[in-house]
């Protein structure tokens, strides 16, 4: 992992807050940020800068109370989460549900999605790319390539139709569709796609027309909760539609691929 501007920006702003003097905010190392990490409580100046600049956005994230685990100098899973949470949080000014409420809703599942293992999907669901019907979507979608193509329908499996129809259905009763259409929910990315994972010999879950893509362009496969837009607060209630039918959210459960939603468990 390496520290990017972004990361300098957000340590010489806290630094500021706190009256040490990092000069100004410009995402670059000077002596004057160096110095003003030296100051804070409890660096001993024993780490080499990295580290002792890790520790401080650890600091920053406890003093906060989010869990960036021990402050230790190390980029682990725990503080990379931390780090999206603090980043979000000075966006906005919101924390996100607590993970212990998101934890439980990953665990409902009414209608017993199978795990994501090809053995189990295709017992589940059968071949991929068969048993397709057509969803006549409860609001009409964009294409997420071309904007002004209108979407009413698409393919999906039979199995995760009814389901499909729920969610959309409280998405638009929840949101309307003005606020559908400025949190981009509609703004489609496909679903049905016979093909095998990038990079990989298995295949992905679009192959049985259980998955989704929703605004890929804001919610590009390897940003976390510091970039993607479907991290933010104002999406909880989307989530919580797809959770509550045990749909499960890559970016949730895993921190990356936040335009994916899927019929699967991980
Ligand atoms: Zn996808």
């Amino acid at each position: 992992m390496n520290l990017t501007k972004s990361h300098i920006k957000l340590i010489q702003t806290e630094l500021n807050k706190m009256g040490l003097n990092a000069g100004t905010v410009d995402g670059i190392v000077g002596n004057k940020t160096k110095l003003a990490l030296l100051q804070v409580a409890g660096n001993t100046g024993s780490w080499p800068f990295k580290r002792q600049a890790i520790a401080f956005i650890q600091t920053v994230c406890k003093q906060k109370n989010i869990d960036a685990g021990t402050i230790d100098g190390y980029w682990g899973p725990q503080t990379d989460f931390a780090y999206g949470v603090l980043v979000n949080f000075l966006r906005t000014g919101i924390m996100p549900l607590p993970w212990r409420d998101e934890q439980a809703a990953f665990l409902e599942n009414p209608h017993n999605w199978p795990f994501e293992s090809n053995a189990s999907l295709e017992q589940f669901y059968g071949e991929v790319g068969k048993n397709q019907v057509r969803l006549q979507l409860p609001y009409p979608h964009r294409l997420s390539w071309d904007k002004r193509s209108i979407v009413r329908s698409f393919f999906c499996h039979e199995k995760v139709k009814d389901s499909l129809n729920t969610v959309l259905t409280n998405v638009l009763n929840h949101y309307g569709m003005d606020e559908i259409k400025r949190l981009h929910l509609d703004i489609w990315g496909g679903c049905l796609n016979v093909r095998k994972k990038r990079g990989g010999s298995t295949w992905s879950t679009h192959s049985w027309g259980i998955a989704m893509d929703y605004d890929p362009d804001n919610n590009a496969l390897r940003w976390g909760r510091d970039r993607a837009a479907f991290s933010r607060p104002e999406y909880d209630k989307w989530w919580q539609f797809w959770e509550e039918e045990g749909w499960v959210s890559l970016g949730r459960t895993k921190n990356y691929d936040w335009m994916h939603i899927q019929a699967a468990r991980k």
